[in-house]
């Protein structure tokens, strides 16, 4: 007989193996992550130990805790004074979290090659957290600023010490807003105006979507005065000496927006008035540099946190259905859930095994733009942000619908915010349409010299030739219809296909790059 106040059950053994884990213990992972550093492995692990296993425990419950509805952003715009200060307020946790991962230089030289990255994928794991949008923004802009190191004024040249090395062991955080209100997707529609004032600008306009606005610089487009030329400018958010006194370069955040998902991560609406900021590039290349060099970056960024967001829900996914019984049995003793679980552990496999694929293919190819390499890598990046990001959500909503109920409860896993996170990472980076768009303008431009078959040949190295045919005549024949003209019968029945042939044929690639190891089991027993 129960009695009154007492508990019927405990999910207690769940929760003790599931906090107990730790992101290292998984075989297929840590048999990426060795082919992926090949030589410096042995030097790297340790190095990634002690950081994983903070991020696998205390970081965690910070990032946990941060996403509580209590301790999210919030904006004070004004001091006592009357002074307009527009303060973003964090948590202390958070802010000391924040302190610890940007301290650990993870853009510094002393990194070993790729630790950063290596880093950056387990913080994924986390969830955005507040900490991931700002890794890679700072990531585009160190990799901006080095483009164009010589001939950037000493000012950016300051900056960039700040954001790589730190100073008085304080790194600069990087942000980047390119989007406005008129539209995130078009930067050559940008109206935000920038006066030249001798070294530098000063940007007068409007920025519609600004995360990471706690961030010390920001990575900026805006249309040069009485020119059409859009140029990427370096923007600090407080000048030399105006931080302590909370005086920011001439510019105001309107408000904090309320998001679906990273409601960690403030992100702002901001009117620059008078705001100095500095050129960085040829004053009329702005939408390439921002696309090519700082773009291209976040989207490979949101290859790995896709995967590191499934991998997390595998996980636990996987261990809550082997703890909990429902009727007779465990919940992993249905075979209904049996194949959802094994659907989404193959999903984690494949998004993550692809990302460190395509991410050591595009280092590969930085130093030689124009081959067949490149356009493929390209492609490749603009298909894994639209495929991977949109396999995450869906996966999660099934890694959700495993845990029934509970599934729904933000604070009893961390696979409700993972998942309203994910509704994020599709959009941001240029949403869906837009890079089917892209793709399909891409091989208009590009077949004259790449033939659709040697791409899709380059893409699935270990398909048959005739398999490569079928791709590359069904591509070549959708082609044949202009899918950026207005619609009309003909050409929404081949968008559909468009979509779905892609989608057939990167899935078919991130099979092929984890073919020798998918069968390693992704956790301890
Ligand atoms: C939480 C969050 C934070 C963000 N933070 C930042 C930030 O820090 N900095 C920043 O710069 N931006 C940021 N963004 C903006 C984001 O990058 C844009 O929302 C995105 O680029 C799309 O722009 P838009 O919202 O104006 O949509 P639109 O451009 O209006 O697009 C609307 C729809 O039209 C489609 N579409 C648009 N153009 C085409 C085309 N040529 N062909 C086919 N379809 C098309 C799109 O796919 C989409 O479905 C953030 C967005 C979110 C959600």
């Amino acid at each position: 007989m129960v009695h009154v106040g007492e508990k019927t059950y405990s999910f207690r053994e769940f929760i003790d193996k599931r906090d107990a884990m730790n992101d290292l213990d998984n075989p297929f992972l840590l048999q990426v992550l060795q082919q992926f550093c090949h030589e410096t492995w042995d030097e790297m692990l340790p190095r990634l130990e002690p950081f994983v296993k903070k991020l696998s425990s205390d970081w965690r419950a910070i990032a946990a805790e941060s996403a509580r509805p209590e301790n999210q952003p919030k904006i004070r715009h004004y001091n006592a004074y009357n002074e307009r200060i527009d303060r973003i307020i964090r948590s202390n946790q958070m802010q000391q979290m924040e302190k610890d991962i940007f301290g650990q230089g993870l853009f510094s030289k002393e990194q070993l090659k790729n630790e950063g990255i290596i880093k950056r994928f387990f913080l994924h794991g986390n969830g955005e957290a507040g900490i991931t949008c700002p890794l890679a923004c700072t990531d585009g802009l160190v990799a901006l600023i080095d483009h164009f190191k010589e001939e950037v004024p000493d000012e950016v040249k300051r900056i960039f010490e700040h954001v790589t090395e730190g100073y008085e062991g304080h790194f600069g955080i990087g942000a980047q807003y390119m989007s406005e209100i008129q539209g995130g997707s078009n930067i050559p529609a940008n109206v935000l105006m920038a006066k030249p004032e001798g070294d530098h600008y000063r940007l007068f306009g409007n920025k519609f979507f600004c995360s990471a606005v706690h961030a010390d610089y920001a990575v900026v487009t805006a249309r040069i005065e009485h020119t059409d030329d859009i140029a990427v400018f370096i923007v600090p958010t407080w000048l030399q000496g105006d931080k302590e006194k909370e005086k920011r370069n001439n510019h105001v955040i309107n408000r904090l927006k309320w998001k679906i998902g990273t409601a960690e991560l403030p992100s702002a609406e901001i009117d620059y008035q008078g705001a100095i900021a500095y050129r960085v590039g040829p004053q009329n290349r702005g939408v390439a540099l921002a696309v090519s060099i700082v773009l291209t970056r976040s989207r490979l960024d949101i290859g790995f946190a896709s995967g590191a967001f499934l991998m997390r829900a595998a996980q636990e996914a996987k261990l809550y259905a082997s703890f909990r019984s429902v009727f007779d049995r465990r919940i992993d003793e249905f075979p209904m859930a049996a194949a959802q679980l094994e659907d989404l552990e193959y999903a984690a496999k494949r998004i993550v095994g692809s990302a460190f694929h395509i991410y050591q293919a595009f280092l590969q190819t930085q130093q030689e733009p124009n081959t067949l390499e490149a356009f493929v890598v390209r492609e490749l990046i603009l298909l894994q942000k639209i495929y991977a990001s949109k396999e995450a959500v869906d996966k999660l909503r099934l890694a959700i619908s495993i845990f029934g109920g509970h599934g729904a409860i933000e604070d009893f896993s961390v696979i409700p915010r993972l998942f309203r996170d994910s509704l994020v990472n599709e959009l941001w980076e240029g949403p869906r349409n837009v890079l089917l768009s892209q793709i399909y303008r891409d091989l208009v431009k590009m077949r004259p010299q790449i033939s659709i078959y040697d791409l899709i040949a380059s893409i699935l190295v270990d398909s048959s030739e005739k398999e490569v045919k079928r791709f590359a005549e069904q591509i070549e024949q959708l082609m044949q219809v202009n899918l950026t003209a207005l619609p009309n019968f003909e050409n929404r029945q081949a968008a559909r296909k468009w979509e779905q042939i892609w989608e057939e044929i990167f899935t078919l690639f991130q099979e092929q790059t984890i073919k020798d190891i998918k069968d390693l089991p992704i956790a301890l027993d």
